[in-house]
C-alpha cells in the first residue's frame, strides 16, 4: 500500500474539474487522479496535462453508477488505503432554452447533482484519513434558488438540525413535485440546478456536522463552494472567470494547511466565507 497522500477531482476532463487537476498537479503534494465517466475523454485530458508538463493519473468514474463508484472506492483501499483531498465536481445543467420537459430536467439533473454526489460521499467520505479536506462545487444559484423557496423550505434547508434523510425526502419531494406540476404550489422555485445546487450546500453543511460528531480528532474540513461563473461548456463563453480562475476558491479549499481549524461546513465563494 502506497502513503503516498492521493486526490481526486470528479467530472475533471473538462471545464473547471480539469482546471482543478491542472492546479492540484502543481500545488499537492502527492498523486492526483483526474476522473472522468469517458475513459477515452479523461485518458485525452490527462494526455493533454502532459503535454503540459503535469503528471496525473487516470481513473473512471460515473457518478451516476453504484458499481463506478464503488470500483473507485475498492481501487483508493486497496491502494492507498483511504484518500486525502476529495473534490466532487461533476455536474450538469440543461440549457436554458432547452425544451425537455421540466420534470424530466428536475429528474436528470437532482439524479447527478444531488444523489450522484450524495453516493460519491457515501462511499469515499468514509475513506477520507485525518486531515483530509472535501470540496463540493454547488453554486451561487444554490443561494438565489433558497431566497425563491418558500418561507417554511427556507427554514428547513437553514435549519442547523436537518438530517441527511429529510434532505433526500425534500430532494425527492421536488421531482414528485413538478411530476404533478405542483412545485411552485408546493414553494420551490422553477429551477431544477437551482434546488440540486442547494441540496449540494446543505448536505454538505449535514456532512460537516456529522464529522463534529463522528471524527472530531480528524480534523477533516468539509465546505461547499461557487467557483464563480466561468467559461465553461456549461455557462458558455460569455462568463466572466477562465477555468483556471474558476479553479482558485475549489483549490483554496481543498489545500486548507493541515492547522487551519476552518472554513468548515460553510459554503464559500472568492475564497470567503457566505452567509446561507
Ligand atoms: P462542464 O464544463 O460541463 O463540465 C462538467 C464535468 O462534469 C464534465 O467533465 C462532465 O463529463 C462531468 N460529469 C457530468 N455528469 C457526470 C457523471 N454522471 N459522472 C461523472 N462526471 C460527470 O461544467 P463546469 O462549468 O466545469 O462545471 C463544473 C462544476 O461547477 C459543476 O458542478 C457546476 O454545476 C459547477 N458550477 C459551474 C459554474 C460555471 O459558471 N461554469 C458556476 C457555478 C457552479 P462529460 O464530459 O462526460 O460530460
Amino acid at each position: 500500500m502506497s502513503n503516498v497522500p492521493v486526490a481526486v477531482v470528479t467530472g475533471s476532463n473538462k471545464g473547471i474539474g480539469f482546471a482543478i487537476v491542472r492546479a492540484l498537479c502543481k500545488q499537492f503534494p502527492g498523486d492526483v487522479y483526474l476522473t472522468a465517466r469517458d475513459p477515452g475523454r479523461g485518458q485525452k485530458a490527462v494526455a493533454k496535462l502532459q503535454e503540459e508538463g503535469l503528471h496525473a493519473f487516470f481513473h473512471q468514474l460515473d457518478i451516476d453508477d453504484l458499481q463506478s463508484i464503488r470500483a473507485l472506492r475498492d481501487f483508493l483501499k486497496e491502494k492507498y488505503g483511504g484518500l486525502n483531498v476529495l473534490v466532487n465536481n461533476a455536474g450538469i445543467a440543461f440549457k436554458v432554452h432547452d425544451t425537455t420537459p421540466f420534470a424530466v430536467q428536475a429528474e436528470v439533473t437532482l439524479k447527478t447533482n444531488f444523489f450522484g454526489t450524495r453516493n460519491v460521499c457515501i462511499e469515499l467520505l468514509p475513506l477520507v484519513k485525518p486531515y483530509g479536506r472535501v470540496v463540493n462545487v454547488s453554486s451561487m444559484v444554490s443561494s438565489s434558488a433558497l431566497g425563491g423557496c418558500s418561507r417554511d423550505l427556507q427554514q428547513k434547508f437553514r435549519s442547523d438540525t436537518i438530517t441527511e434523510d429529510e434532505l433526500v425526502e425534500l430532494m425527492t419531494k421536488f421531482v414528485e413535485d413538478t411530476k404533478k406540476s405542483v412545485h411552485e404550489k408546493e414553494g420551490w422555485p422553477n429551477t431544477a440546478y437551482g434546488v440540486s445546487k442547494i441540496g449540494v450546500t446543505v448536505l454538505s453543511r449535514i456532512q460537516a456536522r456529522m464529522l463534529n460528531e463522528n471524527r472530531k480528532g480528524d480534523h477533516i474540513l468539509l465546505n461547499a463552494c461557487c467557483p464563480g461563473w466561468v467559461r465553461t461548456d456549461m455557462a458558455g463563453p460569455q462568463a466572466t472567470k477562465s477555468p483556471d480562475e474558476g479553479a482558485e476558491t475549489p483549490v483554496y479549499l481543498a489545500l486548507l494547511p493541515s492547522d487551519a481549524d476552518g472554513p468548515h461546513g460553510q459554503f464559500v465563494s472568492n475564497k470567503t466565507v457566505r452567509t446561507w
